[in-house]
């Protein structure tokens, strides 16, 4: 129905129907008791809409403070929409304080930094990874101008000529920041943080495996190529050259060959497709393999023992067999002839550990924190002499980083070094 109807016909109603009680009043006892009793209804109901509106004003002073009245004739209707605006108000305001809540949240999760500036630079908000990349601390900054924040000459030349389109790369305390500007509601700003110091290093290394990979894949192969070349050039080659080059040549193929699969098994133990299986390894019968091979490249020159005292365990045997043969080979391949090597399954203080002890050439101090890294040899002829890749303990490292374990190096020059391969006690069961 029309507001105006309902709002008026009501009153108009109310109005007539004194009007009819004092004329009624009037034919029953004259005209000034009509006056006086119209006069008395008249005041009543002014009172009543007085205190209805004193109470109105009460509320609209402080709207939590209570519950509005019932109230009465066209006050009903006020006051029930006065309720049902709060009603929606209350809603709207939970449902903000929600949102601003989940946005919150959100920002704090963020990696990338996050800071809102006004049109003239001075920041008004900023989230915690802001806080990290930039230096800055909200509660201290705020209101402060973001260039005597950031006193980074390439930031201020940035903001100051306003060529946002691009992002702009910098160095902030030692960390590589790409940051950028976005303008947005004609006053404000918003400067994104993003730190690629990580993924910088990631391609660095990828960069510098790629540059190793193809350094150490051409060596053996210009050999190759030399002989074939040779053999080409000169058919009537008498049969003990021809052997001996095709005995070098074999060698270097191998080398290849050894190269190509620990990049391969590299691969595959980074990748996200090929999870972790885990099945129960005998790791008595595992270690005994791994000393026999260790035995076989030895062919006799070392004393090799071995000693299992530690429980089975959850994880690869196919990987620990990789990282166990790998250290045990290592320890062949470093001690002299003559030399003893002891591996060892045993319980740690808090965990399980294989362990590959030599008396072979040790290793200075300096090297043994890169020794894991891919193509990292202490002295590279005697690591080609016997057959090294540079990348057996690079594979030792991620197989333990895949069963939750890490690698631990002791060695002294000139003694013997002790290769601790730990892994967590978690994964033992059963
Ligand atoms: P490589 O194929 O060259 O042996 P690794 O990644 O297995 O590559 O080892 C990296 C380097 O660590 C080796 O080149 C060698 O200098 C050093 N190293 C590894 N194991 C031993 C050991 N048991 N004794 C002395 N040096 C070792």
């Amino acid at each position: 129905m029309n507001p105006r109807l309902v709002f008026w016909v009501p009153a108009v109603l109310r109005l007539g129907l004194v009007a009819g009680a004092a004329g009624i009043v009037w034919w029953m006892a004259g005209a000034v008791t009509a006056l006086a009793f119209a006069l008395v209804i008249v005041v009543t109901l002014l009172v009543v809409q007085l205190n209805y509106l004193h109470k109105l004003g009460e509320w609209l002073n402080d709207p939590k403070s209570g519950k509005l009245p019932d109230g009465w004739g066209a006050w009903t209707d006020v006051f029930a929409r006065l309720y049902r605006l709060r009603r929606d108000d209350e809603r709207n305001r939970d449902d903000l304080t929600e949102w601003l809540a989940r946005f919150r949240q959100a920002m704090h999760l963020l990696p990338e930094g996050v800071a809102i500036m006004d049109d003239v630079l001075f920041l008004e908000w900023c989230n915690p990874a802001a806080e990290r990349h930039l230096g800055l601390t909200l509660e201290r900054d705020k209101g402060r101008r973001v260039t005597n924040l950031i006193r980074h000459p390439e930031f201020i030349d940035y903001v100051i000529l306003g060529r946002y389109e691009q992002p702009l790369t910098l160095a902030i305390r030692g960390r590589k920041l790409v940051v950028q500007v976005i303008p947005f509601e004609n006053r404000r700003q918003i400067l994104v943080t993003h730190d690629a110091t990580e993924s910088d290093r990631i391609e660095a290394m990828r960069r510098d495996f790629i540059a190793n990979a193809s350094h150490e894949l051409r060596t053996p192969l210009t050999v190759v190529v030399g002989f074939l070349e040779i053999a080409l050039a000169d058919p009537g080659l008498d049969a003990e050259t021809r052997t001996a080059h095709l005995k070098l040549m074999t060698e270097q193929a191998q080398r290849m060959q050894r190269l190509i699969e620990d990049m391969l098994t590299l691969s595959r133990l980074e990748s996200d497709e090929y999870p972790l299986k885990r099945e129960r390894v005998d790791v008595h019968k595992l270690v005994e393999q791994v000393a026999n091979d260790a035995r076989a490249l030895s062919n006799g020159r070392h004393q090799i023992e071995f000693e299992v005292d530690g429980p089975d365990l959850m994880g690869s045997a196919e990987e620990l067999r990789s990282a166990f043969g790998n250290l045990a080979t290592n320890a062949v391949r470093y001690t002299p002839a003559g030399g003893t090597i002891r591996l060892a399954w045993r319980r740690g203080p808090d965990d399980l550990r294989f362990e590959a002890c030599d008396t072979g050439i040790g290793i200075d101090e300096q090297h043994i924190s890169r020794l894991t890294e891919r193509f990292y040899r202490v002295d590279k002829s005697r690591s080609r002499e016997t057959q090294g890749t540079g990348l057996g303990l690079a594979i030792v490292k991620h197989v333990l980083l895949r069963h939750g374990g890490k690698l631990s190096i002791r060695s002294t020059p000139g003694k013997g070094s002790v290769f601790t391969a730990s892994l967590p006690n978690t994964s033992l069961q059963g």
